[in-house]
């Protein structure tokens, strides 16, 4: 006897549709689609055992002509393909012909059906892809019922005869909760079509979507207002050349507070599925623009032209691979990072955050920026930026301040129009800081962990490369961080605009010449003097420095980074040393001298309350630390500011001693 053997034909189905359909979700994915493929505008689910016991659908879609019943769980049996080549351009959800053939192998199917046009519905039932007669006997033939327009569908039993499938699977309120899942992100997805999902034998839907629900609503209707609130509408360019037709979606934006991590609804071509080129890119995306930790809720509906998706990467059709895959994914993180950036210069600033309320002055309330002019897509595609996978440097030794500086694009966006900066004088002062930097430095600096404040009079803070851990200057490179930051930017910051304008003469009056702070400059100028300089100057500062200064009173000043604001308890001596230690008559120094001052003023102050010391932390961990680690070029003299004070080997020996 031979040892080879064919395997029974059942035997091989089911093992086939084992991969197919490997929990009780992936049925209902594959009948919702159908259903939605169908014309239906209105679809419910009901559930009983998490599927396993009873997996019900109906809709009030075409319905099934009799004569195509006996075909209907046949395999390779399809209404939706003909021919090989229409594999290329097919547009519906199905189309395989593979999973109701798929589902009668592992479960017992049954199958109510009535056409618009026909007088009464039919019901049947199926048993490894054929008719089979009702478990109570009689003709495995279509049997005439009265019934509603459209399919029902009920899978019982499912994985009966694949215990093993059954003993993989999660417990039934897992597998009950996946199931709503695939059923309220299709509820998202499919305008016009009603959706409703429970368990069976209870009146509460644990989803309930009417068709007339825009998608925002939908979004709201499953995952709250929370969520809802924060949303922006993405919608991306159609690009032929790559094969995208179609990228909207909605997603939250930097004002979202949530910390629970969500994978992006993402369909391609009307198909649920993941991507993890776009899951990354968006995370990555995301991080440069919500506190750490925090995460956004995204849905995506991309239209890929079909013969450039490969679908059957996967048997579940869950993962999908498509051609131009990096040009997409960077169409798609683009069209968010529009949105984002957009909402990002007209987020509210509240000065009381950064003011302790005992030193609140009457002159600066909370303020709202002004909301940013929408920037049009071709201003857009002038100024192509790169994505933030991008700007993560990883060859510390080739940075060039030019190369980010260019197309750092964080704070750019926050105008309408970014200008182009010509100026010798600045490329002389960015030549100036690549010439100095320290590659060893840098790369501490790009690599490193952030662990905290070690002292906040001192303005002390520790880190950690590799094996060893530093104390640095804070202040000293807050300093140096904020001024490449100016460098970078020049020309092209956000606002941060008081809801009053300040008074110029009289701040640096009350603050500066009325106290002992004056005798430290016995040579300064009056406080009319300063005023004066401002505001003869005030077209260039609010050009390049976006300083709005009418007749004397300070209406903005930049925002170098988003997410911080600078301590107004420093503004008076800002103005006053910009006035009187900028040299105004030569360029390079005047702009390299205000670059100078704006750092010194935005450098985090000295704090000794404990909301000081708190702000100072979350904006230095969640700020400031992670962009330098992202985009900064230590200088050498910064050396002198940074001590390796342990390293884990020595004192791993130091313990091993005790
Ligand atoms: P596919 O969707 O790939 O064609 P399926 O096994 O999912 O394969 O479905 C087989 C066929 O059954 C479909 O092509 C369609 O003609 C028909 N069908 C399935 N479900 C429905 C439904 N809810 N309403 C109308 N027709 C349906
Ligand atoms: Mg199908």
């Amino acid at each position: 006897m031979p040892r080879i053997r064919p395997l029974d034909k059942s035997v091989v189905n089911r093992i086939a549709a084992g991969e197919i359909i490997i929990a009780p979700s992936n049925a209902l994915k594959e009948m919702l689609e159908n259903s939605i493929d169908a014309k239906s505008t209105a679809i419910d689910v009901s559930v009983k055992d998490g599927g396993l016991k009873l997996l019900q659908i109906t809709d009030n879609g075409s319905g099934i002509d009799k004569l195509d019943l006996p075909l209907l769980c046949e395999r390779f049996a399809t209404s939706k393909l003909t021919k090989f080549e229409d594999l290329e351009s097919i547009n519906t959800y199905g189309f395989r012909g593979e999973a109701l053939a798929s589902i009668s192998h592992i479960s017992h199917l049954s199958v109510v059906t009535k056409r618009r046009e026909d007088d009464c519905a039919w019901k049947c039932y199926f048993l490894d892809g054929k008719l089979v007669p009702p478990p109570t006997g009689g003709s495995s033939e279509p049997r005439a019922i009265a019934g509603r327009d459209g399919t029902s569908i009920v899978v019982e039993d499912l994985f009966y005869n694949v215990p093993s499938r059954l003993r993989a699977l999660r417990s039934k309120s897992e597998e009950y909760a996946q199931i709503l899942d695939v059923a309220s992100k299709y509820a998202i997805h499919t305008d016009g079509v009603a959706f409703t999902c429970k368990k069976q034998g209870t009146n509460a839907n644990d989803l309930v979507i009417r068709a007339s629900l825009p998608a925002k609503e939908r979004i709201r209707a499953v995952y709250g207002s929370g969520v809802a609130n924060e949303l922006v509408e993405v919608n991306a360019e159609p690009d032929l050349d790559i094969g995208l037709i179609k990228c909207t979606g909605w997603v939250t934006g930097a004002n979202y507070d949530n910390k629970k991590s969500q994978r992006p609804v993402l369909f391609i071509n009307n198909r649920l599925v993941v991507c993890d080129p776009i899951r990354r890119a968006v995370n990555q995306l995301y991080a440069a623009y919500l506190p750490k930790g925090h995460k956004p809720f995204v849905y995506l509906s991309l239209e890929i032209d079909p013969k450039n998706v490969d679908v059957n990467v996967h048997p579940t059709k869950r993962e999908v691979r498509f051609l131009n895959e990096e040009a997409i994914v960077a169409k798609v993180v683009d069209a968010i990072e529009v949105e984002l950036s957009k909402q990002d210069s007209s987020r509210n600033f509240l000065t009381q955050r950064v003011i302790p309320q005992s030193q609140k002055r009457t002159i600066v309330e909370p303020e709202v920026a002004r909301p940013a002019k929408m920037r049009s897509m071709s201003s857009i595609k002038q100024f192509k930026k790169p994505y933030e996978k991008d700007m993560v440097r990883t060859d510390f030794n080739q940075s060039k301040l030019t190369s980010f500086v260019k197309n750092d694009t964080l704070h750019s966006e926050q105008q309408p129009q970014p200008q182009v900066i010509n100026l010798t004088s600045i490329k002389n002062l960015r030549k100036k800081v690549q010439t100095q930097t320290s590659a060893e430095l840098t790369a501490i600096l790009g690599k490193h962990t952030y662990i905290g404040v070690a002292d906040y009079e001192r303005r002390l803070a520790c880190i950690q490369h590799d094996v060893n851990l530093y104390l640095l200057d804070y202040a000293s490179l807050c300093n140096e961080f904020f001024y490449q930051v100016g460098l970078s930017d020049f020309g092209n910051f956000g606002k941060i605009r008081f809801t009053e304008p300040i008074e110029i003469g009289k701040l640096v009056k009350n603050e500066i010449y009325d106290t002992e702070i004056i005798n430290y400059y016995p040579n300064a100028p009056s406080a009319d003097d300063v005023v004066q300089i401002l505001n003869e100057n005030s077209d260039m500062m609010d050009d390049y420095f976006s300083m709005e200064i009418d007749d004397g009173k300070l209406k903005t000043i930049p925002m170098l980074v988003r997410n911080y604001l600078p301590s107004f308890n420093k503004l008076s001596l800002f103005l006053f040393k910009l006035a009187t230690k900028v040299n105004w008559k030569d360029e390079e120094d005047c702009l390299g001298g205000i670059l100078k001052q704006l750092a010194l003023f935005y450098v985090p102050e000295v704090v000794t309350d404990d909301e000081g010391k708190a702000e100072t932390a979350k904006a230095l961990e969640d700020t400031i630390f992670p962009l330098i680690k992202k985009r900064f070029l230590a200088t050498t003299d910064l050396k002198r500011d940074l001590v390796e004070i342990a390293n884990l080997p020595g004192l791993y020996k130091v313990f091993e001693r005790c």
